[in-house]
């Protein structure tokens, strides 16, 4: 798109911007960025530039590691915290092979591959999250701890303490960079936050949710805190989730309304929704895809553990927002924010789809407290649970051919290969809690 492309160059060029971070995810979701200077733009936005992949996780091996960077000119965005003389701006990158093909490896290339699919179906998807993060003081040196001088609880209106104002710069920030802010909140557990923008195509989504936790760790840093995304950073208080409320358009038309339905979503929803719970135990591996994310789904914390589905209660994996209409969705539960957005979106899309290919019936909704029924109960109802850690979810992932291949044979070969490595380091360690409860009994 010539028209597209001259028109970030001439809005790079009014910015006063002089460096350009050209950004991509690995397959862990860690954001990676090559600077160029300005006068390097043009050549960047034609896809010229090239970089070494071999260093990059779960980048291509030694001998093919020549790989091309192609911007997308709509993600375009300056970052108003640095100085606005010789501003520096990013644009998101999709990887390319020499040989001008998109590189199967990248997560970015993988949610496109997706979206295409869900195209051909007639179907745009919306994704509209939810990030929650703690705000933590450092030492002396600079280093993060877990401590908070913060004592206020969901919705407090605390005396205004370094976080709140922390929170503030990380909203007022992120409107310049194009985000829509839609609230804005302290949470359940002290030093919790949470901070909602407007939901977006998923790509914009995905592209968004990777600038957010950049963005607020950089201006958490510029308060003396340490921002964390870490899924369940203290024991016995709620852990940081990513709700993932989604829906399917066709058109200009929520697909997922139905205004003759007693309960007002259409057959696609429902087929959606008996996807994702079909493969909500393969997804998370990939939407709680640390060792530490299955330290946040256990029972008494706000955090899915039963596969469910309510219009009411949010014990849950999925539940329906009261909206109809236009805002007609689902929210996802169970996803936190160490996962990589591009890959969780895709499985969840995939797996959708496959409830809609397939008219996947969900079981009926249960409006009951699952967390007080009985384990006979929850096998009467036919409500399984979520994996108890990140090992079950890899096995269950190995299983799912549909997971597999919306991942692509690269991406899952690699993404398993370095999360089986991370189970078996905390495996094999020695934890503060074992040495606790058996040293002496022992
Ligand atoms: N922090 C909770 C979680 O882990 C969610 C709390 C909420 O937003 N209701 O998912
Ligand atoms: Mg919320
Ligand atoms: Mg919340
Ligand atoms: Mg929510």
């Amino acid at each position: 798109d010539a028209a597209v492309k001259n028109e970030v160059i001439s809005r790079a060029r009014e910015l006063g911007a002089k460096f350009i971070r050209l950004q991509f995810t690995d397959i862990l979701g860690v954001l990676k960025n090559m600077a160029i200077t300005v006068e390097q733009l043009e050549k960047a936005l034609d896809g010229e530039l090239m970089f070494d992949g071999s260093s990059i996780h779960g980048f291509t091996r030694i001998e093919e590691s020549d790989m091309y960077l192609r911007p997308d000119p709509k993600t375009f965005a300056v970052f108003p915290w640095r100085p606005r003389d010789g501003a520096v701006a990013r644009l998101m990158c999709d990887i390319y092979n020499p040989d001008g093909t998109p590189y199967a490896g990248c997560p970015r290339n993988t949610l496109k591959r997706v979206l295409a699919e869900a195209a051909e179906m007639g179907f745009t998807m919306n994704v509209g999250p939810e990030l929650e993060f703690f705000l933590f003081h450092v030492d002396a040196e600079g280093r993060p701890t877990l401590r908070t001088h913060d004592k206020a609880g969901y919705f407090d209106l605390s005396p205004v303490d370094l976080g709140e104002n922390a929170r503030r710069a990380m909203v007022l920030t992120l409107e310049e960079m194009g985000f829509e802010i839609e609230a804005s909140h302290h949470e359940v557990a002290p030093g919790q936050h949470e901070i909602d923008f407007k939901y977006a195509d998923a790509l914009d989504c995905a592209d968004k949710i990777v600038t957010f936790k950049f963005v607020v760790r950089t201006i958490a840093q510029r308060h003396g805190l340490h921002a964390t995304f870490m899924p369940k950073p203290v024991f016995g208080i709620n852990g940081s989730g990513m709700h993932t409320n989604q829906s399917l358009f066709r058109g200009n038309e929520n697909a997922f309304y139905d205004p003759y339905a007693p309960d007002g979503l259409s057959d696609i929803a429902r087929y959606y929704i008996g996807g994702l719970m079909k493969h909500a135990r393969a997804i998370a591996a990939v939407t709680n895809p640390t060792v530490n994310s299955y330290k946040r789904l256990v029972p008494g914390y706000e955090a899915p553990v039963y596969i469910a589905w309510s219009g009411r209660n949010r014990s849950p994996l999925i539940r329906i927002p009261a909206k109809r209409g236009m805002s007609t969705r689902i929210e996802l539960r169970n996803p936190d924010p160490s996962c990589n957005p591009y890959l969780a979106l895709a499985v969840c899309l995939a797996a959708g789809l496959d409830g809609i290919k397939n008219r996947i019936e969900p079981p009926a909704p249960c409006d009951r407290n699952i967390y007080e029924m009985t384990a006979a109960e929850r096998e009467e109802l036919g409500i399984g649970s979520l994996p108890a850690s990140l090992e079950e979810a890899l096995r269950e992932l190995e299983r799912d051919e549909v997971i597999r291949k919306a991942l692509g044979e690269d991406v899952y070969a690699k993404f398993v290969e370095a999360k089986q490595k991370e189970w078996d380091n905390y495996r094999i360690q020695v934890h503060p809690w074992e040495v606790e409860e058996y040293l002496s009994k022992f």
